[in-house]
């Protein structure tokens, strides 16, 4: 099933992609510029829902080299809570994929062993909603 997330949120219609920010952070890092605290900063809840809730991704950490990504998916909008719902199936995002009201997911990656996180993109949920 976490797999299946991940696939399922593979080029969504409105979709934003974030990985030159990543790239512009990561040279940051690794010329000294940004330190580890700075960009492994990773809030308690979100390693706990990347444990929990997180689907794997083949990439590795690009700060510790070789601790496994996973993907955290939140989705914002309509009677969900202020600081949004993360998904835990795909069953869950269809759910909500089908209410008459828009909805924003937003996919970031996390590594648990450091705490690196980034946001990696956003995208409707129900364009036409
Ligand atoms: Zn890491």
């Amino acid at each position: 099933m976490k797999f299946g997330l991940a696939a399922a949120i593979q080029r969504r219609p409105g979709e934003i992609d974030y990985r030159l920010e990543r790239q512009r952070i990561l040279a940051a890092y690794r010329s000294g510029a940004q330190t580890t605290l700075q960009v492994c900063d990773a809030q308690d809840e979100l390693v706990r829902n990347a444990a929990h809730c997180g689907a794997p991704v083949s990439e590795p950490c690009p700060v510790c080299d070789g601790s496994p990504l996973v993907h955290v998916t939140y989705v914002f909008g309509a009677r969900l809570p202020s600081s949004g719902r993360c998904m835990t199936s795909v069953a869950e995002m269809q759910r909500l994929a089908r209410r008459r009201a828009p909805y924003t997911a937003y996919v970031v990656e996390v590594c648990t062993a450091c705490r690196w996180n980034h946001l990696v993109r956003s995208f409707l949920l129900n364009p036409l909603a």
